[in-house]
Order: structure tokens, then C-alpha cells, then sequence
């Protein structure tokens, strides 16, 4: 997506460590006209499909999984970062890595939010190693409910997250593919 690559040279901020900063406009001040673009082009990828709910993980997922909700017409659930194992049975539980703080998350959803019955469309701002996205398969998965696709504004080509998703036939659509990031700010695109 042109307008989202061109956000990311005009106001991205390449940090060590392969982080890319967004905050200006993406996932601390939020450009709500950039996301109802996103939103919208989410939406028409997948128009053919019979996505009945969105799910994405707290915190910075949350705005456009609503935004994209809002334009498909369809409810959004978002699965909760908790700090300890005390959780009761009504909820679907599973272990995230945070790259951004390198630490681990327990991760839940009340299971009343999805059923086996759903057709589920996961959204997050950034895919890179793929640990967050792979806790939102794993919560789907134990809801009996299907995973229609995973979709993200920002795909970091190169870390694995992507290719292990597709490599297991996981539908994956990011609206800006990055190949390359140097630390001195250059950023590349995948055509
Ligand atoms: P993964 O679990 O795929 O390794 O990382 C995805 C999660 O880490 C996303 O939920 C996102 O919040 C955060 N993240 C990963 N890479 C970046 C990045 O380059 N910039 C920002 N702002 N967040 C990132």
C-alpha cells in the first residue's frame, strides 16, 4: 500500500536491533485517516472471504483491528496480556514473546468470545518473528474456530514470522513488506 510506504520513509524511525518506529503516526499518535485507508484495504482483501470476527492482541494491534472491524462490518475480540498463570477455566490461555520487551506474556481470551462456529481474520501492526501472531493461531485453534488469515500493516520480510505462517498454508497479507533495514535509517521495500 503506496500511502503506507510512504508514511513509513517520510516519518519511520529505523532503530538497533531491527525496530522500526511508528509512533508518529501508526501505534502511539494514530493518523486516522491513514488507518481508515488500512482498514479499508484489509476490508477488500478480503471481501470474498466469510470472516465472522477479528482478533488481535492488546495493545498496539487494537486500533486498526477495530478500524478494519468497522469496515467489514464484523465484531472484534482482542486477547489480553496478563503477568501470571491465575486464570480459571473460562478462558483460553497461551504463551507470547514480546519482541519489542523481550519478555514473555501469558495471553488470554474469554472463551464466550469466540466459538467453533467463527471464521476468524487475525490482525497486528507488525509481524516479525511471528511469536504474537502464533499465540493468536494457538487461542483460535483452541476455540475450535477457523483461521481465515492473518493480516498486518507492517510485515518485516526479514524475519521468519511470514514465511513460517505461509510455509503452513496460513493465508498472510501485510500492507507494507519491508526486505531491508539498515541501521543508518535506509528501509527497502518488497515490490
Ligand atoms: P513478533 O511477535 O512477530 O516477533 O513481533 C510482533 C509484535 O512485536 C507486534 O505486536 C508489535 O507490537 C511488536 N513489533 C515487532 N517488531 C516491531 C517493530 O519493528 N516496531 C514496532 N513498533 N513494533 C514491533
Amino acid at each position: 500500500m503506496r500511502q503506507l510506504e510512504e508514511r513509513i520513509l517520510e516519518d519511520g524511525k529505523v532503530l538497533p536491533g531491527g525496530v522500526l518506529k511508528v509512533g508518529s503516526f501508526l501505534n502511539h499518535c494514530i493518523d486516522t485517516e491513514l488507518l481508515r485507508a488500512m482498514a479499508a484495504e484489509i476490508a477488500a482483501l478480503y471481501k470474498d472471504t466469510e470472516v465472522t470476527k477479528i482478533i488481535t492482541i492488546e495493545a498496539s494491534g487494537i486500533a486498526l483491528a477495530v478500524a478494519t472491524g468497522m469496515a467489514m462490518g464484523v465484531p472484534v475480540v482482542f486477547a489480553k496480556k496478563h503477568r501470571t498463570t491465575n486464570v480459571d477455566g473460562t478462558v483460553h490461555m497461551t504463551i507470547v514473546h514480546s519482541f519489542t520487551h523481550n519478555e514473555d506474556y501469558h495471553v488470554v481470551v474469554s472463551s464466550d468470545c469466540i466459538s467453533d462456529q467463527d471464521k476468524i481474520l487475525i490482525i497486528d501492526d507488525f509481524l516479525a518473528n511471528g511469536s504474537a501472531l502464533r499465540g493468536l493461531v494457538d487461542l483460535v485453534g483452541q476455540s475450535g474456530a477457523e483461521v481465515v488469515g492473518v493480516a498486518v500493516a507492517v510485515e518485516k520480510c526479514f524475519q521468519s514470522g511470514g514465511d513460517e505462517f505461509r510455509a503452513k498454508g496460513i493465508r498472510v497479507d501485510a500492507l507494507a513488506s519491508i526486505e531491508s533495514m539498515t541501521d543508518d535509517g535506509r528501509i527497502r521495500f518488497r515490490s
